[in-house]
Parts: C-alpha cells; sequence; structure tokens
C-alpha cells in the first residue's frame, strides 16, 4: 500500500526516534490473557467486532506496539496501522502512559479524541470515513452520533488540507 510521501525507510525511521518497539501479542502474558477475554466477549452481541481479536487488534502501550502474531513484520507488512499506533505513542508519552491508558478506559469521550485523531490517518490512506465510524461505534463503544462523527472528520481532514 502507498504511505503518500511517508515511505517505509522514513516510517521505520520515525518509530526508531521514539524508541518504539515491536512485540507479537504472545510476547506479552498480560496481552495474550486480554485478548482471550476479550474474544470470548466477543461472542456476545454488543462487541461481535472483538470475535477476533487476537488476529486483528493492535494496542500500543507507551513505546510498545503490540501487534497480531501473523504479522513478522509491522511496518512493511501495515505501515498505515503502523502509523496510527505512532499517533497513540506521541500522546501518550506527552501526556503520561498512565494518565492516558486510564482515561481511554474510563471514558468514550476521551477515546473518541484519541481514536479520532489517529483514524485521521487510516482515512487519508482511503478507508471509507463511514467504515471508521461504524467501527469507533462497535468495538471501541463510542457513543457520538455518525452525524457527529461525520462533521468531526470533516472539519479536522479540511484543516489539514489547508495546512498544507
Ligand atoms: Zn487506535
Amino acid at each position: 500500500m502507498a504511505s503518500f510521501g511517508y515511505g517505509i525507510a522514513s516510517l521505520r525511521d520515525h518509530a526508531e526516534s521514539l524508541g518504539v518497539r515491536f512485540c507479537r501479542h504472545s510476547d506479552s502474558c498480560g496481552i495474550t490473557i486480554f485478548g482471550w477475554c476479550a474474544e470470548q466477549l466477543g461472542r456476545l452481541r454488543w462487541c461481535r467486532g472483538w470475535r477476533r481479536w487476537r488476529t486483528t487488534f493492535w494496542i500500543t502501550i507507551g513505546r510498545t506496539i503490540y501487534h497480531p502474531d501473523v504479522i513478522v513484520d509491522a511496518v512493511t507488512a501495515s505501515p498505515v496501522q503502523v502509523r496510527h499506533e505512532l499517533v497513540h505513542v506521541e500522546r501518550q508519552l506527552a501526556t503520561g502512559v498512565l494518565w492516558w491508558l486510564s482515561r481511554y478506559v474510563i471514558s468514550w469521550r476521551f477515546r473518541f479524541r484519541e481514536e479520532a485523531l489517529a483514524y485521521l490517518i487510516d482515512i487519508r490512506a482511503g478507508t471509507p470515513m463511514l467504515h471508521v465510524i461504524r467501527r469507533l461505534q462497535t468495538d471501541y463503544r463510542i457513543r457520538h452520533t455518525t452525524k457527529m462523527m461525520s462533521e468531526w472528520f470533516a472539519d479536522h481532514l479540511a484543516r489539514e488540507d489547508d495546512s498544507r
């Protein structure tokens, strides 16, 4: 996939400059257990997106990016996803990892802001905005309306265009 003026080499440099470490889910007992629990919850109707948590979800904690075990080289395999996770790394480091993670778990409004900033990257790379919004509403349990989120994304995408 093209990464629009931001090649694999510079993405690798960017990750390295932040001191990022890539790990498989199974490299961490905590993530493995969390993933198993998430998939059990995924059997319920209200969080079906979690059914394939272990093969689809990425999770960033501080400078560590955990990716599904099937991925060998994260940067080459999923450059857009890595750029998304780097947004989380930068914001967690800027605000304090524990503070960020607690807010992220407790507040869906905070979760929306943080994910929306990261998902701007996915949308710019071609993921349809409505697909992102549905995912935020289901997998991330965000309660904003589709209209509100569409406006947020349209507004921020326009601002990025202006700044170029
Ligand atoms: Zn994210």
